[in-house]
């Protein structure tokens, strides 16, 4: 027993090891990735809940790992927030959806995701101006994704650089809406343009009473307040049926399309201007 009980040991140690041994390449490779081109964007499309037609897409970073083959950014977005690397990220995913967007019909807007981290950093702004300027791109059909994490804790700071970016003309959507840390307060604290229910509110509707009543709700929200509502997650046809007649307006999820390569996505866009 007693050897039993060390070799049990042994094997978490070794389990541990090799963890730490996994977090360590990845994040040599992490810190390579940008230069050695193995970052992608990837987009999937949303769309108008009552016409069905595109309104635009949101941006989604993947990395092609030369070994490990595409990599999650649930996995690298993490490692990449705590190695400080995220702006430098995070600014390579905004150069490249605003290059890609500016080749999209006029009205189409892109999303992009900002970590709370980005958000933190004072020269956030400064360098979204500079992206802006250098791909032609229009601040107003630019939206940015924020959550709710974002605006804890040093909110003044928050406040500050969202009230700039507003003033530029970009939106602000505040992603994964329902989880964390929810405050009504956020939503008339800060300039919010549009809220995304969280997809696993979606995933349990319409079926799941608790579920359908914080998407009604949510939705009723967004009417009074004047702030557009999208349901992101949609995977069936009784979901994006209940979520367009409750009142979301803008409908995200694989029933529509799963995330694809530009290329991919740019014939979607072509596709529908000729149908
Ligand atoms: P998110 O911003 O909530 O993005 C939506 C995620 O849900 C995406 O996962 C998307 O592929 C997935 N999804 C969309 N529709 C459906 C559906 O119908 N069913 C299911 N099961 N899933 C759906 P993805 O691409 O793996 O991204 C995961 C998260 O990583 C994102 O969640 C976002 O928080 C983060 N992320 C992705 N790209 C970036 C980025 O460029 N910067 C930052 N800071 N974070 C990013
Ligand atoms: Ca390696
Ligand atoms: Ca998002
Ligand atoms: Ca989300």
């Amino acid at each position: 027993a007693k050897d039993a009980g060390r070799s049990c040991h042994r094997f978490f140690e070794a389990r541990m090891a090799e963890k730490i041994q996994l977090r360590r390449a990845l994040e040599q490779d992490l810190r390579r990735a940008i230069s050695r081109d193995e970052l992608e964007v990837h987009y999937q499309p949303k769309v108008d809940a009552r016409s069905g037609a595109f309104t635009g897409a949101e941006a989604l970073v993947r990395w092609n790992h030369p070994e490990r083959g595409q990599l999650s950014p649930a996995v690298f977005v993490p490692l990449a927030e705590e190695l400080g690397l995220i702006n430098a990220i995070g600014a390579w995913v905004l150069a490249r959806a605003c290059a890609d967007a500016a080749t999209w019909p006029p009205h189409m807007c892109v999303a992009v995701n900002l970590s709370p981290v980005q958000i933190m950093d004072r020269r956030l702004v400064r360098s979204i101006r500079k992206i802006l300027k250098e791909t032609g791109y229009p601040a107003e059909r630019l939206e940015l994704e924020i959550t709710e994490t974002a605006l804890l804790g040093n909110d003044v700071q928050a406040l500050a650089t969202l009230k700039e970016i507003r003033a530029l003309g970009m939106k602000i959507s505040l992603d994964d809406f329902g989880t964390g840390y929810s405050s009504l307060s956020y939503l008339h604290r800060f300039p919010i343009d549009r809220i995304k229910i969280d997809r696993s509110f979606v995933a349990r509707s319409p079926n799941d009473a608790g579920s359908a009543s914080i998407i009604q709700a949510i939705a009723r929200l967004g009417a009074s307040l004047g702030i557009k509502v999208t349901a992101e997650g949609i995977e069936t046809e009784s979901q994006r049926r209940f979520s367009s007649d409750e009142g979301c307006s803008e409908l995200q999820g694989y029933l529509i399309s799963r995330p694809v390569p530009h290329a991919q996505l740019a014939a979607l866009f072509a596709k529908a201007r000729t149908e």
